[in-house]
């Protein structure tokens, strides 16, 4: 099995969170909507995962500057 999001450094958690399209093929999208969101969310070759950690946003810096397991609340 394919990992892109990689895993925890603390818990060995997996996090890759599912296929990004899934969840809208799910909805009821159709082919050209699919389409659309593909490009939105870079989705092709290694990028077909969603990732389930939790950023963590500094607002000083405005940006991501960590990221946590959902599962052990590590920082990575
Ligand atoms: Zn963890």
């Amino acid at each position: 099995m394919s990992n892109e999001n990689g895993f925890c450094k603390h818990c060995g958690a997996d996090f890759d969170g599912g296929n990004i399209l899934d969840v809208f093929i799910k909805r009821g999208k159709t082919v050209s909507e699919l389409e659309e969101i593909a490009e939105m969310y870079g989705y092709g070759p290694g990028r077909t995962q969603w990732g389930r950690q939790i950023g963590i946003y500094c607002m000083e810096r405005d940006r991501t500057v960590n990221t946590q397991c959902p599962d052990c609340k590590e920082i990575q």
